[in-house]
């Protein structure tokens, strides 16, 4: 139950992405593959997505919700929406404080734009890893690796091409994964399509290998066994490039970067198997912090069920005429009924449910615990930025400030 077991299992994470990249195309997508078992009948053409959105929307769901869960091959997903423009800084940094891990969309047309550069730097400032896909590489003038030069240029970042993309523009048609050395092709642009794995084509082949050879040497970089492997030649396995690549990514030192066509059906299914493979679980982010209410001292509190409740509500939304505070759980377990301590105005109110938000239902919890995002009804004083917890063992999580540009005057 508390197991980190199941901690392990769990991706908290955000999408960011310039307007117009393709972040609620790609969102759309991650949550029709992930939710499949929702599919109503056979779909085979590409406005499908919007007619399940539309009935889900009919039945009074929204995919706009603050978090959406949804699951993966074994793990719990959970989307935190985070606002694209620039004017919602603030949101965006409160949704950076409750989220684990971010999947920036770049347009492979328009590339980085300074609005991405904004949102990149302030999930800098939190420690945020991260991993980018190249989205519309089937527009005129997509360009995959010049994406790749402004993310070092732009975003001081350091990109690692996890896959290389299979012809372009029109004719985008596969990826080929680096990790695993297979060609990925879709079959059509129909939603739902599969993709299969082929063998690389012949004509791939000196380039597949000379990136292969870019991805080992930009791991190795910072990785002494690694290095030492690749300069003696030795043979790296998958699995060893698969670790290491989590780490480095989980240590903020490199970005993986995977490539596809939202629109079209392209890259989804790989994107979110990194998203598993890369980002981090709650259990790998460090222990959340903030001061007593009273004392002022450093508290400090592992993400665990065992620990006292520290959580943090981070936005308030209307739900057919009801309050939902969605709020992110650090440490510690609520149950439906219990009555909870908030530490910024010092009042305690009486949670009477816990909601677990999917695309197209709202399930009904008894208890959540540390890791969890969820929505709660009945808290009706609290507001965004409170700190929910265990009077005997009250916290202050640290408030959200505004994000300061640097700004040089010349
Ligand atoms: P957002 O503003 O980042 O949420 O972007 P949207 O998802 O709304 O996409 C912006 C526009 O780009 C829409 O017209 C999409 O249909 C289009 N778009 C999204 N992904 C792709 C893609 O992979 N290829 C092409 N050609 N267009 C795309």
């Amino acid at each position: 139950m508390a197991a980190p077991s199941r901690l392990k299992k769990v991706r908290n994470i955000g999408i960011i992405a310039h307007i117009d990249a393709g972040k609620t195309t790609v969102t759309e997508r991650i949550l029709y593959y992930t939710g499949r078992s929702y599919k109503i009948g056979e779909v085979h053409d590409g406005t499908a997505v919007m007619d399940w959105m539309e009935q889900e929307q009919e039945r009074g769901i929204t995919i706009t919700s603050a978090v959406t869960t949804c699951e993966w091959k074994g793990h719990q997903i959970q989307l935190i929406d985070t606002p694209g423009h620039v004017d919602f800084t603030i949101e965006v940094e409160r949704s950076l404080r409750v989220l684990d891990g971010v999947v920036a969309v770049f347009c492979a047309v328009g590339g980085v734009e300074p609005q991405s550069e904004t949102v990149w730097h302030q999930a800098d400032k939190y420690g945020v890893p991260k991993i980018a896909f190249v989205n519309k590489m089937d527009r005129i003038g997509a360009d995959f690796s010049q994406v790749l030069e402004q993310m070092k240029e732009k975003l001081q970042a350091n990109p690692v091409a996890i896959q290389i993309p299979v012809g372009r523009e029109s004719d985008f048609r596969g990826v080929v994964d680096l990790l695993s050395q297979r060609q990925i092709v879709w079959k059509d642009e129909a939603l739902g399509a599969e993709y299969e794995y082929v063998p690389i084509e012949e004509a791939l082949s000196d380039q597949v290998q000379e990136a292969r050879e870019e991805l080992v040497a930009q791991l190795a970089e910072w990785d002494d066994q690694l290095m030492e492997k690749y300069l003696e030649g030795v043979e790296i396995t998958d699995s060893e490039l698969r670790r290491t690549l989590r780490r480095l990514t989980l240590e903020l030192k490199v970005v993986p970067v995977l490539c596809g066509a939202a629109l079209r059906n392209k890259g989804i299914q790989p994107l979110v198997d990194a998203v598993v493979d890369c980002l981090p679980c709650p259990l790998d982010v460090p222990p959340v912090r903030g001061i007593h209410p009273v004392t002022k001292e450093t508290e400090e509190r592992l993400s665990s069920d065992q620990e006292p409740l520290a959580a943090l509500a981070f936005k308030i939304q209307m739900d057919q005429g009801r309050k939902l505070t969605y709020t992110r759980i650090y440490s510690g377990k609520i149950r439906a009924g219990d009555v909870i301590y908030n530490a910024r105005r010092g009042t305690r109110e009486k949670l009477s449910r816990i909601f677990r938000m999917h695309a197209n239902k709202r399930e009904r919890l008894e208890e959540a615990g540390a890791g969890a995002i969820v929505a709660l009804m009945g808290l009706k004083s609290a507001s965004t930025g409170d700190t929910l917890c265990d009077e005997k063992r009250p916290i202050l999580l640290e408030a959200i400030q505004a994000y300061e540009p640097v700004i040089s005057v010349a």
